[in-house]
């Protein structure tokens, strides 16, 4: 058994066979899902989808890319949106200096915000971060002493990744480890402790390399666990029940 941690169900590249995907990965053994909303109007659709589906979860924020959107009515509407059923995790909320699609003095104060309001909803947070390793972790070590979380789709070196365990947060780990030239980040599998990994598609994105050229989807997840015992010396089974209970203990999730 697997979970992902994280995929994005709620996005309209899986508009049109979302009960084939959510069948697909429950055959390949994947039980449980977590979709994530990146704005206001996918945040809704992935809590209505955590009602629709067994085994689908919500977590929800403002990401990076989409806080240029955030205007006065938004936290109210997140601070209700937070509080329905199966909503298990704040975020994905973080800095990404790669694609800056909201400009960067822009993500940094909508970071800063929405770190200081998570820490009302008693939730762990999910933090993106790409190509803004040290801004990220000058931000989190400031926020320190609140509840910790996840550093989704992990894409530092492994004395980043030690930064960010002795923060409390969990190291997620997505298709780019099954890739060639991996070796950072396979790196960083050796080094973080199995029982603070978790697993992750990112999908519809990030599709593992046995799949490179389609969309992503959360059966797939299994490639990456794959990848993640042969690095770490043990079985796919050791792998998945290890990540699995950390999932369940960082979301919360019986
Ligand atoms: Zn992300
Ligand atoms: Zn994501």
């Amino acid at each position: 058994m697997l979970i992902d941690s994280h995929a994005h169900l709620e996005m309209r590249e899986f508009d049109h066979d979302r009960d084939e995907v959510v069948r697909r990965a429950k055959e390949a053994g994947i039980d449980t899902i977590v979709t994530v909303g990146t704005n206001l109007r996918e945040c809704r659709k992935a809590v209505a989808l955590a009602a629709q589906y067994d085994g689908v979860y919500a977590a929800l924020g403002i990401h990076p890319h989409d806080v240029k959107s955030i205007d006065e009515k938004t936290y109210g509407a997140v601070r209700e949106l937070v509080r329905r059923p199966k909503v298990v995790a704040y975020g994905e909320i973080g800095l990404d200096f790669f694609r800056n699609r909201s400009p960067r003095d822009v993500q940094i104060r909508f970071f800063g915000e929405q770190l200081e309001m998570a820490d009302e909803f008693g939730l762990p947070i999910i933090i993106h971060d790409r190509e803004a390793h040290a801004e990220v972790l000058k931000m989190l070590t400031a926020w320190k002493g609140k509840r910790g979380g996840i550093i989704h789709c992990f894409s530092g070196d492994a004395a980043m990744a030690k930064k960010c365990l002795d923060l409390g947060f969990y190291i997620s780990i997505a298709g780019p480890v099954t890739y060639p030239k991996s070796d950072r980040l396979q790196e960083v599998v050796r080094q973080v402790p199995l029982n603070r990994l978790l697993v992750e598609t990112d999908a519809p994105y990030l599709t593992p390399q046995l799949h490179r050229g389609k969309r992503n989807e959360p059966a797939y997840v299994v490639h990456t666990a794959k990848r993640v015992a042969e690095v770490k010396g043990l079985t796919l089974a050791e792998v998945g029940a290890a990540t699995s209970k950390n999932a369940r203990a960082v979301f919360g999730i019986p």
